[in-house]
């Protein structure tokens, strides 16, 4: 979901930029007007996520998938092996993709009760020898969040933000690699934020494409070659869109509160039931199950009568989801519960 302002302001500007003469997404990437709204754009994200001076910020394209690939070329440094916590479907394509590049040790997996918990701490099985430990830190189909960042891991810590990056505080510092795809929450598809800090930079393998080498795309600050210039644009309106909210800190308050009212409905109903642990549920996507399967398909086509679209819960686990992401204002909650209710008292 997008901000609705940020709508509008995209479609007032849409023909012309700040009396510019044309569109963003006809300018040069490297004209003065673009280089403004570029440096807006990091400097927003550096502002909002408080990111230390000694970490890149880098806009790239390929989706949070390449980086899949892309992390281990561009951090193995030498070494052969990498940690990665399997929590659920995100996870496991990271994990299958870096295979494919080098040896991966799955630190501890929730396979067993179909990824709906976090394995406690005291068991990860962490190889002091791997270049990073990778986990993900918020499971956007099996609705898993980790509630805080993993400790005293001895790895740097990588980390698959895709669906609840500014959606929480995080302390950057905690991290080596941050990444995310901007299509969850930050606004739409075909930008992904890589942000990683120095040390860890400059040592790719030579197997690596250029424009997907952080040290090559820092020099060029992201623009190697041409960027997704009016995806970036989107991505900065959003920015300022929560930079005018309060920030990060604020936004986190209302998410809280948005995703709790929503869990104790489920909870409260008999004709609903969320799957996950109780100290591990997503503040983001909330997933839940139908006690009759049978009604999944009336479930459906009711709410959306209701106005209430995209509630299908992704088709490797079925039932329902409701993302609700920073840009879901409280009313679109309370409207799924008054409608979730409605809809079991007439089944
Ligand atoms: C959506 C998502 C991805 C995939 O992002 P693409 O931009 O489609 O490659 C990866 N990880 C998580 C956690 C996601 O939610």
């Amino acid at each position: 979901m997008m901000p609705e302002a940020v709508l509008c302001q995209a479609q007032a500007e849409m023909i012309e930029w700040q009396n510019s003469g044309m569109s963003v997404m006809e300018m040069s990437h490297r004209g003065k007007q673009f280089a403004h709204i570029a440096a807006m754009l990091e400097a927003d994200l550096r502002e909002l996520m408080a990111i230390p001076a000694n970490y890149k910020v880098l806009f790239l394209q390929g989706g949070a998938t390449a980086q899949f690939s892309f992390i281990p070329q561009n951090l193995l440094n030498g070494k052969t092996k990498a940690c990665y916590l399997n929590t659920g479907a995100w996870s496991e394509k990271a994990i299958k993709d870096a295979g494919a590049i080098c040896e991966v040790l799955v630190s501890a997996s929730a396979e067993e009760t179909k990824f709906t918990t976090i394995p406690e701490r005291a068991r990860w099985v962490i190889d002091a020898q791997a270049a990073y430990l990778h986990y993900t830190s918020n499971e956007t189909i099996h609705g898993v969040e980790f509630q805080s960042t993993p400790e005293n891991t001895g790895l740097p810590l990588v980390v698959d933000m895709s669906s609840n990056i500014l959606s929480r505080e995080f302390n950057v510092s905690d991290f080596g690699l941050i990444y995310a795809g901007t299509q969850k929450n930050m606004g739409p598809a075909g930008v992904t934020v890589v942000i990683v800090r120095d040390d860890l930079v400059g040592h790719a393998s030579n197997m690596t494409p250029a424009v997907f080498n952080y040290a090559e795309q820092a020099k060029n600050q992201s623009m190697l070659n041409t960027p997704a210039t009016y995806n970036w644009y989107l991505v900065g309106l959003v920015l300022q869109w929560l930079k005018a909210q309060g920030g990060v800190a604020v936004i986190e308050q209302r998410n809280i509160a948005k995703a709790a009212r929503l869990y104790q409905a489920i909870d409260n109903s008999t004709l609903y039931r969320n799957p996950v642990a109780t100290t591990c549920r997503s503040r983001m996507n909330v997933p839940f199950i139908l006690a009759d399967e049978s009604l999944d398909a009336a479930f459906l086509a009711a709410a959306e009568a209701n106005g209430l679209a995209e509630l299908k819960g992704h088709r490797s686990v079925g039932g329902m989801r409701a993302s609700i992401y920073n840009a879901m204002p409280d009313e679109g909650v309370t409207a799924l519960i008054a409608f979730m209710a409605e809809f079991e008292r007439t089944h």
